[in-house]
């Protein structure tokens, strides 16, 4: 189910091995952070309908990084062929070579079939629908191309799976996962104002989250030792 979080902003914690999928609700576009890995599009469906919505009016598809559980669930869109797709350059580029290799699809034995981003985005690019904006900050560490999505008049930010609650994080030992670059990272999310925290796993923190960023940062930087 989708829960409203703010303003636009829904969210949907997954029960599954999907990622969770954010959604706002604009006026002229209807966008998804994360798709999960499309085995469970029916209800995915489903919960966008029970918000008043559905999966043929989704207009853009951010993606906080093309791991499988995130991206996969991008095939059942693509045969609408009505969604912009969004990935960071480093990792986006890659998927329009034709090179699958980062989104893991081989490893956990789902063969995506090879599709065109049409936004490369880049650290500092804003994208914006109607009133809302969304900047973009690239934050290496779970993987190359990682982005966490900063909405600063909602005091909200999507982390991806770079950071989760409890003081925890994403696991660094993909292909180019990097323990520095993490904790770079974490620091440079726990310096930055919001309130809400929407992680790519694991529960959303709707109060206080900059503590949890901030917990996940030490425990990183104690772990890895940088
Ligand atoms: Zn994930
Ligand atoms: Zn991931």
């Amino acid at each position: 189910m989708f829960r409203h979080v703010a303003g636009s902003v829904y969210f949907r914690v997954s029960n599954s091995m999907d990622s969770n999928i954010g959604f706002i609700d604009g006026e002229d576009s209807k966008i998804l952070i994360d798709a999960g890995t499309g085995i469970y599009h029916g209800n995915l469906e489903k919960d966008l309908q029970s918000i008043g919505s559905s999966a043929e009016e989704i207009t853009d598809i951010i993606f906080t990084h093309s791991h499988i559980d995130h991206i996969g669930g991008v095939l059942p869109f693509l045969e609408l062929q009505s969604s912009r797709l969004y990935l960071h350059r480093s990792e986006g580029e890659l998927i329009n070579s034709g090179n699958m290799m980062l989104t893991l699809g081989n490893t956990f034995g789902v063969d995506l079939p090879p599709f065109k981003i049409h936004h490369l985005l880049e650290e500092g690019d804003t994208i914006t629908f109607g009133d809302v904006n969304l900047e973009v900050y690239n934050t290496p560490g779970h993987s190359i191309g990682s982005i966490c999505l900063h909405i600063e008049d909602l005091r909200l930010i999507f982390t991806g799976d770079t950071m989760f609650p409890g003081g925890s994080f994403g696991r660094v030992d993909f292909p180019t996962g990097s323990p520095k670059d993490l904790v770079t990272s974490l620091k440079r999310i726990s310096e930055m104002d919001f309130e809400t925290a929407l992680p790519g796993h694991m529960n959303a923190i709707y109060s206080n989250a900059k503590k949890h960023a901030i917990s996940s940062y030490k425990t990183a930087q104690s772990w890895f030792k940088t």
